[in-house]
């Protein structure tokens, strides 16, 4: 990261602190501890692992250990570096020699019960408050230097998948789930990622009715759908695409099923607007599929938040209690699953806006344009 571009995500990372810490005053809490990794570099800007970020009103302090002592400054400056030589308890606990803090928030979600005990054992002055979410919120919104992040990883994903399937059929049929995995992993890192947002699905047949399927040894035959569900990580942040692709012939019963998932994605996608609870694009979507008489066989909620999470907040989900707000960047991903004849699920990434919503991905879902030849 240049200096300039560093020292705007502290900025960023600065203002993040102060709301984190608002959150945190209002459970008495002067300070934050901080210890889920994808947290810390979310407030501080600090790529590495095993390290603690500290936090009150007008200090932070990075607790990390050797290895990231060349690091450390280069990505947090501003941020008061301790390279701890001890235990991360011992550390803490100098970090917060001459400070006024009586009750400190720690991450209640993260913290094991055994690291509670030695934190407590260490500073036995100062309450510890376990707290939930008071990152969690603050990511759902995205800043626009965020939005461009999940973008740029967008059109990466994109890109790779797009070099692959303009290899047309060859590119598939007598290669194994594996080897296309592989390929399309290859081809995003080509363009520009980072690395895979998360292990890539690939499914032939029958294996696109598991929703979570891991690529195999099975080889891909013509007149298959094939599920594949990839995404690219870049500068943290992560794209999350579905498209089910035919090796030529489109089997009936997949083709019927396809073009209710397409409409089930379009009447969710136009479901979602800033305002709005985030379990309507999923009942807007669910209804289709339930006209369509497949209701049982859509086994998931409609969608999750992305960022530097390929799943974080806010589900899309019956069961969800949260609203949309603008800045989110949710996907939309309804899927229909039969056990022994295959799945189709569609997936895009969708920024919410004021005034409704913008899709970021830009892949076609017309069953003509994934037939392959
Ligand atoms: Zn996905
Ligand atoms: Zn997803």
């Amino acid at each position: 990261m240049s200096g300039r571009s560093s020292n705007k995500n502290q900025t960023a990372c600065a203002s993040r602190r102060r709301a984190a810490l608002r959150r945190a005053a209002a459970r008495k809490a002067q300070a934050l501890l901080v210890s889920r990794p994808v947290d810390v570099r979310y407030l501080s800007g600090f790529t590495g692992e095993d390290s603690f970020l500290l936090a009150g009103r007008r200090w932070a302090v990075l607790i990390t250990d050797g290895r990231f002592d060349e690091q450390a400054p280069r990505e947090c400056p501003g941020i008061e570096i301790h390279v701890r030589k001890g235990s991360m308890s011992e550390a803490i606990k100098d970090a917060l020699k001459g400070r006024t803090v009586r009750t400190l928030g720690v991450q209640g979600t993260h913290l094991t019960a055994a690291a509670m005990e030695d934190l407590a054992r260490a500073a036995p002055s100062r309450r510890l408050k376990p707290l939930r979410d008071f990152v969690a919120p603050l990511r759902m919104v995205k800043d626009d230097s965020e939005v461009r992040a999940v973008r740029r990883a967008v059109r990466v994903a994109e890109r790779a998948f797009g070099e692959l399937i303009v290899r047309g059929i060859r590119a598939f049929v007598g290669r194994s789930e594996r080897e296309v995995a592989a390929e399309l992993e290859y081809r995003m890192r080509l363009a520009g990622a980072e690395a895979p947002a998360f292990e890539t699905v690939v499914a032939a047949g029958a294996h696109g009715s598991f929703p979570h399927y891991r690529p195999g040894a099975t080889r891909i035959r013509r007149g298959q759908a094939v599920l594949i569900d990839w995404g690219a990580r870049l500068a943290g942040y992560c794209s999350d695409l579905t498209r089910v692709l035919f090796t030529g012939r489109i089997p009936p019963k997949l083709g019927a099923v396809y073009e209710v998932v397409r409409r089930a994605q379009a009447a969710g996608i136009a479901a979602v607007r800033a305002g709005v609870a985030c379990k309507t694009p999923d009942a807007a979507a669910r209804r289709v599929i339930d006209d369509a008489g497949y209701g049982r066989r859509f086994v998931h909620g409609l969608g999750h938040g992305l960022g530097l999470e390929v799943h974080e907040p806010p589900a899309l989900a019956a069961r969800s209690r949260a609203r949309l707000h603008a800045g989110m960047v949710v996907t939309v991903e309804p899927g229909i699953y039969l056990p022994g004849a295959g799945g189709v699920r569609i997936e895009d990434d969708i920024l919410v806006t004021t005034d409704g919503r913008r899709r970021l991905s830009s892949l076609s879902t017309d069953i003509r344009a994934m037939v392959l030849r």
